[in-house]
């Protein structure tokens, strides 16, 4: 079986957040399942200088707008996938992040930018392939930037390939005026409910559920929230229609980058029977941020975009008693600035105690997520969410909101749940602070109370099957139903 997987970023040729991950890890899965996959990417300086064996295999010189580019292939050295990139220096190669410029703003041409990359996966699908001796069988998309895939696929290209859609985060769709509609060679007559209009918008996350064969998103729960008006970010209608045909496959982690037995990031690396290691890393990471190296003092973690998605917030006004209760914060993020200056205040005045980073730090996400005692992940929406996942790998009992992923993989601790070695973390029982708070209290009981208890539940994760190995063989049995098909 022939696989393109068209998305905007792969782990670690380039990173904004969880999809990323996804992209690195799944396709490296696929490969060792046996299907022949092929990634298809945005030229970005990043990915051309991280690529090995990097070389031109094809011309486009029919595209919308920029009229030619190069289509080169290379490997991540690390996974051996292929990965083929889209080179125009016009479109991809400029400083800044792959959305926005240094100032966060977004560029004023992802409609091209992402069209383009939408556009060519589907010509790779179809008859007027520049490709001849690799035609995929399955193109699956990844979020809105490959949105006008299945589009083009079905309405311009006429692929004989079938499509498939992943909803990694119903909260960014792409939608754009509807003038971009010509510009991008797409059909008016589409420009209807029925087709990729979206409140008089032109909208790519509208067009790829729509036209894709099959849509799938990373955990049951969020399967089933983004077909009600809360989570589905105004698509909850179109995405009821296709009901139970939508299937939620939580994510797995990359065992290889998350595993605390061989994290080169730790000072001493450990495992659920030899967690005694923990505890140097929980004082190496205290005396790296500055603070007060306890071993009996519950250090609490957050590695985060701090968005209102992610529920932060939440923390701001229950810090201070935590503090006053004994307990340490290690936080890593970046995002709303009202936020971070909130976080930030917490730490000078509280200097041993709480320590905040703003910024992205791969390294010191490891650390925390090895040092800390807790991982705190309020998140009011989180289609998967990949930390309290690594929380769970690395003996860091997560304490979270019952919100998509994080309700499929955390389960709460409780006499039953305790006693039939399920427990793994700490579940909130609604998106509020007082919530939050009595979770942590809740955690704080077993961990300074019952040392025996805590170990448990920390092994309980640890030993859990969190790799992309069983996920995988879902997106598989996805892909093998859809080449049945008519
Ligand atoms: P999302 O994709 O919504 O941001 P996820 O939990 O699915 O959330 O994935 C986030 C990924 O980004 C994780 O791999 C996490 O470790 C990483 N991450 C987020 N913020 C930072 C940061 N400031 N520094 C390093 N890694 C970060």
């Amino acid at each position: 079986m022939r696989v393109l997987f068209a998305t905007s970023e792969v782990f670690p040729l380039i990173k904004t957040g969880g999809l990323a991950d996804v992209s690195g890890s799944l396709p490296t899965a696929l490969q060792n399942l046996g299907v022949d996959i092929r990634i298809l990417m945005p030229g970005y300086p990043a990915v051309l200088n991280k690529l090995t064996n990097l070389q031109a295999i094809a011309t486009f010189d029919n595209l919308p707008v920029i009229h030619n580019a190069a289509l080169m292939m290379g490997t991540i050295a690390e996974t051996q996938v292929k990965v083929m990139v889209i080179k125009s220096a016009h479109l991809y190669e400029r400083e800044g992040g792959p959305y926005a410029d240094a100032n966060g703003l977004e560029w004023l041409d992802n409609p091209v930018r992402f069209g383009i990359l939408s556009k060519v996966a589907a010509i790779l699908s179809g008859p007027n392939s520049p490709i001849t001796d690799w035609q995929p069988d399955i193109v699956h998309c990844n979020d809105w930037q490959t949105g006008l895939t299945p589009a083009y696929m079905k309405l311009v290209e006429h692929s004989q390939a079938k499509s498939i859609i992943s909803l990694h985060n119903m909260a960014f769709q792409g939608c754009y005026a509807p003038g971009w509609l010509s510009t991008l060679a797409l059909p008016s007559t589409n420009f209807t409910i029925e087709g990729f209009e979206y409140h008089g918008q032109l909208s790519f996350l509208k067009a790829g559920i729509f036209y894709a064969n099959a849509v799938t998103t990373v955990s049951p729960s969020y399967a089933k929230e983004i077909q009600t008006a809360a989570f589905g970010f105004g698509l909850e209608g179109l995405l009821s229609k296709r009901g139970n045909e939508i299937k939620g496959i939580l994510n797995g982690i990359e065992t290889d980058e998350w595993n605390p037995e061989a994290d080169p990031h730790l000072v001493k690396n450990y495992s659920a029977t030899t967690l005694a290691g923990k505890k140097l890393v929980k004082a190496a990471l205290q005396e790296k941020l500055g603070l007060h190296i306890d071993a009996s003092a519950p250090l609490l973690g957050v590695v985060s975009r701090l968005t209102h998605q992610k529920g932060l917030d939440m923390l701001v006004p229950i810090l201070q008693k935590l503090v006053d209760a004994g307990c340490q914060l290690a936080l890593l993020g970046s995002g709303e600035s009202a936020l971070e200056n909130a976080f930030r205040t917490l730490a000078v005045s509280n200097p041993t105690k709480v320590n905040v980073t703003i910024g992205y730090n791969e390294p010191l996400s490891h650390q925390i997520m090895a040092g800390c005692d807790m991982f705190i992940m309020p998140s009011r929406f989180e289609p998967c969410g990949l930390n309290q996942l690594y929380g769970l790998a690395y003996g860091t009992p997560p304490i979270v909101n019952a919100t998509g992923g994080l309700a499929d993989s955390v389960v709460d601790t409780n006499i039953i749940t305790f006693k039939n070695k399920t427990a793994n973390g700490f579940v909130m029982s609604e998106a509020s602070p007082t919530s939050l708070l009595s979770c942590i209290k809740q955690a704080l009981n077993v961990f300074n109370n019952d040392a025996n208890a805590w170990k448990q539940i920390q092994k309980n994760g640890m030993t859990q099957n969190l790799s992309w190995d069983k996920s995988a063989l879902e997106y598989l049995a996805v892909y093998q139903t859809l080449n049945k098909s008519a």
